[in-house]
Parts: structure tokens; sequence; C-alpha cells
């Protein structure tokens, strides 16, 4: 059974085809700048050389149109016919409180989905764009919606709840519904694997540490909190967005700066984090560099950055009763040896004991504290595609 795993972005479209015989990974490939000038699209076949494809696309279809052209092309392609697709999983950013779990895409689940872009403006409108598409170019071709939310739909009122008029979550679901999910879910079954305990047992903190970055606890197999909410701006700093900050700020910028919502949002957005406070960039790469040179603003973002994620560690270990296992993934978490080991310093009261050489690796699966450490620290890197086509094929069956 072959996967093609689709992640829809509103000028981007990253895919991944999959056989599920074995999890092989067949094919990758990302297009960019849809509807925009000078549109591309990069694709690797597993073992072929890369090949780039410059052609304009006015929308997703166009893009996807190019992207099964690209699979099956003999020479770079991945497979001899579109028939080989056996089903399509598709990333869905926002499932709001109507889908606690993955599902298969039919004429209700598209209607609720509508729905759900209302909160979600930014991300939805382009993931349902991709499921139109897929539908026409390959009709009858079974497809999947895997929600970034789902696995956070365990998490209980307590967490959920914002200290607003409760009418507000009745009218509007203004409430915390957290991101990241397929991330948080597929590592912490992993780290469950590499610790060869059941996860029924264990308490982790996942975190996801990325350009966007979130923190979970996950107790007993079960998201019961986790640090972005009704939107993914709020919890940790990241490369651009600014996370937690008193919401009385925003009233005070508009008076004092004489800018709109709209301006605000942007700066919250686009203008803060890591990048907001070096001035450098919002690329940790760029910072450690800086910081490393002797720029302090550089080491004052990374320290801001480090101090955020321990924070929530302790507050997760004291939601769930205690912690078995702390796990480092995505683009940082993966590759940053000084991130790791800064934000688990100050945190051997919790019985980490980060072990200097198992940590300075990159990217690899590994257990990353001493052997007499009683807490855990593992880094894994994460892989939503895999996870997507994981529960795709349970869904659509094997065919
Ligand atoms: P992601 O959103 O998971 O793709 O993560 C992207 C971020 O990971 C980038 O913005 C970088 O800041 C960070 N990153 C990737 N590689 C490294 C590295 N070798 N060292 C430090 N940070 C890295």
């Amino acid at each position: 059974m072959k996967v093609l795993v689709m992640n829809c972005g509103s000028s981007s479209l990253k895919y991944q085809l999959i056989n599920m015989e074995n999890e092989e990974l067949l094919a990758k490939g990302i297009a960019e700048r849809i509807g925009i000038e000078g549109s591309f699209v990069k694709h690797e076949t597993t073992g072929k050389e890369k090949y780039v494809i410059e052609e304009p696309m006015e929308d997703h279809k166009a893009a996807i149109k190019i992207v099964l052209d690209a699979l099956v092309q003999e020479e770079y392609g991945a497979i001899k016919s579109m028939d080989e697709i056996s089903a399509i999983g598709h990333r869905v950013v926002h499932g709001a409180e109507k889908f606690v779990g993955s599902v298969i895409i039919n004429e209700e689940v598209k209607k609720t989905l509508e729905e759900c872009s209302e909160i979600a403006p930014l991300h939805n409108p382009p993931n349902l764009m991709g499921i139109y598409a897929c539908e026409e170019i390959l009709p009858g071709v079974p497809m999947v919606g895997v929600f970034d939310t789902a696995f956070h739909q365990t998490m209980p009122a307590t967490s959920y709840i914002y200290a607003l008029p409760y009418e507000l979550y009745e009218k509007h679901g203004i409430r915390r519904y957290g991101f990241h999910g397929t991330s948080h879910k597929y590592v912490a079954l992993k780290a469950a694997e590499m610790l060869n305990k059941p996860i029924e047992e264990l308490k982790i903190v996942t975190c996801h540490l990325g350009n966007g970055a979130s923190v979970t606890a996950v107790k007993n197999g079960k998201s019961v909190d986790t640090s972005m909410g009704f939107t993914p701006l709020e919890g940790l700093a990241m490369g651009t967005r600014c996370g937690d900050i008193d919401p009385a700020i925003i009233s005070f910028l508009m008076g004092k700066e004489k800018i709109t919502i709209d301006e605000v949002n942007n700066i919250m957005n686009k203008k803060s984090g890591v990048l907001g406070i070096s001035g450098v960039s919002s690329d940790f790469r760029d910072i450690e560099e800086a910081a490393d040179a002797g720029n302090e603003r550089a080491q004052l973002a990374l320290d801001v950055f480090y101090h955020k994620v321990r924070k929530y560690i302790g507050a997760y270990a004291a939601v769930m009763g205690g912690l078995d296992a702390v796990v480092f993934t995505a683009g940082l978490g993966e590759n940053s040896f000084v991130a790791r080991k800064e934000i688990c310093s100050g945190l051997e009261f919790l019985g980490i004991k980060i072990d200097d050489e198992k940590n300075n690796i990159r990217g690899e699966e590994t257990i990353i504290t001493t052997d007499d450490s009683k807490t855990k620290v593992l880094l894994i890197p994460t892989n939503e595609e895999l996870m997507i086509a994981r529960e795709t094929k349970e869904l659509v069956g094997n065919k």
C-alpha cells in the first residue's frame, strides 16, 4: 500500500510518498510559490538525483498535477502509474472540538472543516484547497484528514479553559486547542518504545522545538496539557512569535505606537520571538553563531527561549505529578546539543543528568542522559509524515 502525504500551506505544498508495507520513503518534495511568480517544485525520489521543475502554478490544483507527474516521471519518478497511490493523508491544522482523531474525508467532514476554518483562517483554507484539488485529480482515491489538534483533545477542561467569561467558550469556541499534535504523539510513542515501557505507564514531556515550538505533557499516552492555545501564538517564544505575554500589552501598544490591531498582530506573529529579542534572525543557527561571536542580545534571546522551555518542563512535571522522560524534537531540538544541555541545566532536581558525550549528536534517536539518570532525556527526530501515513493506513485499511 502506497500512501501520499500532503501538507498544504498557503503558497506551498509538501509531500511524501511512503510505501506502507515497510514504511519506506519512496519520494518527497515541495512545491513553493504557488500562485506567485517564480513557482517551482523540488522533487526527490529516494536513490535518484533531485529534480527541480520550474513552471507556473496558479493554484494548488496546478501544483498537485505537477507533483503527480513528477511521481510517475520515467527518469526521476518513484512509481509507474498513479493507480499505485492507494490513499492520501492530509495534514489539517485545526479540527477544533469536532475531531478527536483522524477521519476518512467525506462530504460531512468537508463541511465541518469549512466551519473549522473560521477559527483557523490562515491554516485550514489551504489544507482544504489541497483536499479539493486531490479529489478532482485523483477521484475515488480515499483521503484521510490528520489533525494537529486531535492529539490534544484529551486535555481536561482545567487545562483548556481560559479564565474568560465561560459564555465566550460556548459562543465562539475560545479555549486552548494545542498544535503539533501529530509530532508530539509520534515522539511520545517512540520514546515509550525506546524506553521499553508501555506508554500507559509513562509521564513524558515532549518538546517540539522548531521555528514554531510547543511543549506537551503526555501522561499515560494522552496529552494532558500543551503550551500552544487557541492559536499557535501562545506558549514558548518562537522564531518570530512572542508566545506568552501579558495581554494588556496589546492595548497599551496600540495607544503608545498609534497602531492598529492588525499591526500588533503582525508584530506578535512575525517580528517577535528570538528574532525580536536578538534583532539578528529567526533562525537559531544564526543566533547561536552571533551569540558565540559575543552578541549579547543574541545570547539573551537564547537564554529567554531556554528559560521558557525549562519552565514548561517543570510546570508539566507538576501537572503530571512526576516525570519519567523528556523528549527533544524538531529543527532545534534534534540538532542543537547546546540548546538541549542549557534547557536541562538546573533540572537535576527532577532526576535529570545529561551525558555530554551522548548529547553530542544530531538527528539520531538517542537517550542522552547517563545510565543512572532517574529521568531519561531523549532525542527523537520527528516524522509527522510517517505518522499521517500510519493513521491513513489504519483508517483506509490495507489495499
Ligand atoms: P523546523 O521548524 O522543525 O524545521 O526547525 C527549523 C529551525 O530549527 C530553524 O529555524 C533553526 O533555527 C533550527 N535548526 C535547524 N538546524 C539547526 C542546527 N544545526 N543548530 C541549531 N538550530 C538548528
